[in-house]
């Protein structure tokens, strides 16, 4: 897709100051970073910027520095002490607005509290609550006496939180009686007890109170949130901490097996998340910027709590469902607080195209003027719908390639520098101070225009800390595919321009009759179908083709599955992709099961297309949809599906049922 000329008059500017800037971090990037770094609070200056010990990283050697104190406490003192911090808006529509000097009082108790519980510096708390103020309060509360947090996402099951705890090894639970999502009430507090009957090293848990529903506590181990803040100091001294103590432990989400636990350092984490927050988002002081990420997702952790609060900016939080009462919620939440900066995913972005822009015509969105998106490869057409009916034409769009593994933000447009030419699809280039390549499956850097690889080059600040409890996997999931480089896991294209195009993770490439096709090149072309809304492509074994090609379809909405729906679908595939990428199986499904940032579970339907067992499940947003995925897909090999049929089997065609 061509590149847009875009009228972003407020970011062009005429000298090349992206590639000055770019140049120099590559050329000098030690200097570089403690350029960067000296932006942030220190109490004690780094001895060295970098020690390399590789694949072991360690930024700031030497430096001090407190998470809270550089997000909350530095804005408490000036002018920004008036300054919303957090506008956050429950699922009902109740409404909390915090000044940085609220959030100031509150981290301050809430560090008294944990204090008092027990919990001191290095010490691990686990937090499972929903998005609501008291999370972000607590993560920074952690900070702010040195423990270490681990934000276990609110809708996963007692077994996979527990295991996190676990494997983290926490001390304390924070949890609470229950949080909204979609009008029901998330029984927080009666999943948490079950998964502490399997949590030994848990010595304390601290429940809030959100939902008003009855649950039962029992002291002195158990207690209420609101009863502990009575007994709490109004100050407390934040522990100064070296530079690579660390900040947290998040799991990765799981779309690939058994979770990691991600470990993040305190000063490398944040300069890195500082900096790129400036570039990509150009936040400014008067910027009302909102994420939609769950806190539960690295997403959440570093562009709703990190980077935003360290500028002392305006951070929206919503607990609940985009589409309850209506679907036009968040497009309501826009126009109420008056956002600027609009950072979602694709998933989110497609469901809303499939509804039409009738939704948004009650709404004044008029105040966005920069757009992100991340989490996926965005689809060209996803891509312009948002630029044309939620940019109006007039935002860019940022689209942000990272993972919870790099901390923060790696290829991204930076108009906060200078908004280089922008296309649809491609994340761009590698932010400054960070080298990244396209390698061959020898390791060399793959030719422009051809697939391969996509590694980075040398340490970043945001880089992990490593698996927690396990160096060895660490090594071995990122350091042993490509010599000397970090191996992403995910399949780029570099395009003539030094462009960036992330076709989608290396596991999800079929081989079909000896031809690598990426599962996301099919997914791009079949959602470019008018009538398909979303669509997620497995491979299923095939004793003649290696594998054949299965094409899971959410249809727009109103459009119902047929024969002709099966056969425009394919001959469109055929028509963009060409005839080697003709789907064998075309499944029409009312969900795709989707992990809880978003992502479709492959592994699912790849299992369910191969007749294998499902697996975990527990990562799933609804599991309810596999269900939904099963009977389509056993309707559409009985032949009884709505018209969604096979149109090949084995490679060799079939007749159509009419
Ligand atoms: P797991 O590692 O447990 O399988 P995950 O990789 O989905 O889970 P994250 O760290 O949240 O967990 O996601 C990072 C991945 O998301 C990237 O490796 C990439 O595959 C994808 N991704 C993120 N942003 C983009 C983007 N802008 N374009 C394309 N892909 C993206
Ligand atoms: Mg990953």
């Amino acid at each position: 897709m061509a590149e847009l000329s875009l009228p972003f008059d407020r970011w062009h500017y005429p000298v090349k100051k992206f590639y000055d800037l770019y140049d120099s971090s590559i050329e000098e990037p030690e200097d570089f970073w403690a350029e960067q770094a000296r932006q942030l609070d220190w109490f004690r200056t780094w001895d060295r910027v970098l020690e390399w010990e590789a694949p072991f990283a360690r930024w700031f050697v030497g430096g001090t520095l407190n998470a809270c104190h550089i997000c909350v406490d530095r804005h408490a003192k000036t002018w920004r002490r008036s300054k919303v911090a957090i506008y956050w808006e429950g699922e009902p529509g109740d409404v909390r607005v915090l000044s940085y000097s609220t959030l100031y009082r509150e981290v301050n108790r809430y560090a008294s509290v944990l204090k008092n519980c027990g919990v001191g510096t290095g010490d691990k708390v686990a937090l499972y609550l929903p998005m609501i103020p008291e999370l972000p309060i607590f993560m920074l509360a952690c900070a702010r006496i040195g423990a270490i947090h681990t934000v276990v996402f609110s809708g996963f099951s007692a077994r996979a939180l527990a295991d996190r705890i676990n494997d983290v090894g926490a001390r304390l639970l924070v949890t609470a009686d229950g949080g909204f999502r979609r009008g029901k009430i998330l029984p927080l507090k009666s999943i948490a007890d079950e998964a502490l009957t399997m949590c030994p090293s848990v010595e304390k848990a601290i429940v809030v109170k959100r939902a008003d529903n009855s649950v039962t506590l029992n002291p002195p181990k158990e207690s209420w949130l609101h009863d502990l803040l009575e007994e709490a100091d109004p100050y407390v001294e934040p522990e100064l901490v070296e530079s690579n103590h660390p900040l947290y432990v998040l799991y990765t989400s799981g779309t690939t097996g058994k979770p990691k636990g991600i470990v993040h350092s305190t000063g490398g984490y944040l300069v890195h998340n500082y900096v790129t927050y400036k570039w990509v988002f150009d936040i400014r002081e008067e910027s009302v910027y909102w994420c939609t990420a769950d806190i539960g997702w690295v997403t959440g952790h570093s562009q709703i709590v990190y980077a935003p609060l360290a500028h002392g900016a305006a951070t929206v939080i919503y607990e609940g469902a985009p589409d309850y009462p209506a679907i036009d919620r968040w497009w309501d939440i826009i126009e109420k607080y008056g956002v600027t900066i609009f950072y979602t995913s694709p998933t989110a972005i497609r469901t809303f195209m499939g509804h039409g822009e009738e939704m948004l015509k009650k709404h004044d969105l008029s105040t966005l003027e920069l757009l992100g998106s991340v989490g996926e490869s965005i689809n060209p057409e996803a891509w312009l719908w948002f630029y044309r009916h939620i940019g109006g034409e007039r935002c860019p769009i940022v689209d942000t390639w990272w993972q919870t593994e790099t901390g923060g933000i790696m290829i991204s447009p930076t108009p906060g520098i200078e908004c280089l030419p922008l296309k649809p699809g491609s994340a761009g280039l590698a932010v400054p101070g960070v080298e990244v390549d396209v390698v061959d499956e020898a390791g060399k850097p793959a030719p422009r225009e051809q697939r391969g690889s996509l590694v980075i080059k040398r340490p970043w600040p945001g880089m992990l800390l490593g698996i927690h409890g396990d160096p060895e996997r660490y090594k071995k999931a990122y350091w042993s595919q490509v010599p000397g480089y970090y191996y992403t896991g995910d399949y780029a294209v570099k395009d003539g321009d030094g462009y960036f195009w992330v076709l989608g993770r290396s596991d999800e490439v079929l081989k079909v009759a000896g031809h690598r096709i990426g599962t996301a090149e099919l997914e791009d072309a079949a959602v470019s179908h008018p009538q398909v809304a979303e669509a997620a492509v497995v491979g299923k074994t095939d004793p003649v083709k290696g594998e054949s090609i299965v094409i899971f379809a959410r249809l727009q909405e109103g459009i119902r599955p047929s024969a002709d729906q099966t056969k425009s679908l394919t001959s469109h595939i055929r028509s963009v992709v060409g005839a080697v990428a003709v789907p064998d199986e075309v499944c029409f499904v009312p969900r795709l099961p989707k992990t809880r940032s978003g992502k479709v579970l492959r592994r699912v339907l790849k299992a369910v297309a191969n007749d294998d067992s499902i697996g975990d499940v527990t990562t799933l947003e609804d599991e309810s949809s596999v269900q939904e995925v099963i009977q389509a897909y056993q309707e559409l090999k009985e032949g009884k599906g709505p018209g969604a049929q096979k149109n090949y089997a084995k490679g060799k065609p079939k007749k159509e049922k009419r």
